[in-house]
């Protein structure tokens, strides 16, 4: 069977054909355009080629007739609405209603956290593991769940909304932390995320470093740049440790820029381990093994057994607070 994913980045789009074992037969990338029509008119191009370009190797495969498509942000998804994407043009259309259309085909939408979560549960880092978390440390802070090769949406589409739980157990200057996008303070992305990571630098020390910057100087020796990354160690073990309790993984799986720390894998669980409900905790801490190219295989792994798009689902209607009265009888 032949899969087509893409990954809707925001500087690139990149599209690939990949076929059962995970073999990439046919891949593209080109810029991110700058308004919504010509990046739906770009994905199609993207999709019709690498799909040319497969079936041409491999004349045989059968056709998946879903694409996948990866996206920043938050991604609804009965709706296929993109909430928060860097790329603005994107939030709040119904881009997987639109693509659908243009395509004449079904289209299952997911975050990029999803994404890397499926990708590495079914063939990379985390194969053969039950239970992964894939999260990502980069510019934001997100997390994604695959249980039996299957990916955790959740009933709302919200299941490893992980930046957007609050820091757990937190120290009094931790309180109430800083504003977050999403209109809460001290979620977690708020401390543990490149962002916030090199804020909190700034903020204690005065210097402007980027993550990257920070993590450098850490390593040459420079004790304020030590301080913060144990900082970073300690809130972050704290909101893995919430995910353990809650959600138990076998394997977590780190991608985005902070993955590239190797101490990290080292020194995170010991963390972790405190803050466990458990006196025996195990669970394997390892990179993503597909990288920058997670994106795309993901997107295309949401066709394939995953749970994650069955079908195509209709628009959800907005927001209805529904309520039984006593009665039973139904009130709006
Ligand atoms: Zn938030």
């Amino acid at each position: 069977m032949l899969y087509i994913g893409v990954d809707l980045g925001g500087t690139k789009i990149e599209a690939a054909a990949l076929s059962d074992d995970g073999a990439v037969l046919a891949r593209e990338r080109t810029a991110t355009p700058d308004n919504y029509d010509a990046a739906l008119q770009t994905i199609r191009q993207l999709t019709t080629s690498v799909e040319g370009a497969a079936r041409n190797a491999l004349p045989a495969l059968g056709l998946n007739p879903g694409i996948g498509v990866g996206a920043p942000g938050s991604v609804s998804p009965k709706a296929g609405i993109v909430r928060n994407a860097n790329a603005v043009w994107l939030n709040g259309r119904a881009f997987r209603e639109d693509l659908q259309t243009l395509l004449g085909r079904p289209v299952a939408v997911s975050n990029d956290a999803n994404c890397l979560a499926l990708s590495e549960a079914l063939d990379g880092a985390a194969a053969g593991a039950a239970s992964v978390a894939a999260i990502i440390l980069g510019t934001g802070y997100g997390g994604g769940l695959v249980i039996n090769g299957k990916l955790v949406e959740g009933a709302n589409g919200l299941a490893g909304e992980i930046g957007h739980v609050g820091l757990p157990w937190p120290n009094e200057d931790e309180v109430p932390g800083p504003a977050c996008w999403c209109g809460r303070h001290g979620c977690a992305e708020t401390f543990v995320s490149g962002t916030g990571f090199a804020r909190d630098f700034k903020t204690r020390t005065g210097r402007n470093l980027t993550a990257r910057e920070i993590i450098a100087a850490a390593q040459a020796g420079d004790e304020d740049a030590e301080q913060a990354f144990d900082r970073l160690l300690s809130r972050l073990g704290r909101a893995l440790a919430g995910l353990v309790n809650t959600y138990d993984p076998e394997v977590f799986v780190l991608g985005g820029g902070l993955s590239n720390v190797t101490s990290l894998y080292e020194r995170l669980p010991a963390y972790v381990a405190p803050y466990v409900f458990s006196d025996a905790w195990a669970a394997r801490f390892v990179p993503a093994r597909f990288g920058d190219s997670s994106g795309v295989r993901g997107a295309a792994y949401l066709w394939r057994e995953t749970g994650a798009a069955d079908a195509p689902q209709p628009i959800a209607p907005s927001l209805t607070l529904t309520a039984l009265s006593a009665d039973g009888s139904l009130s709006v």
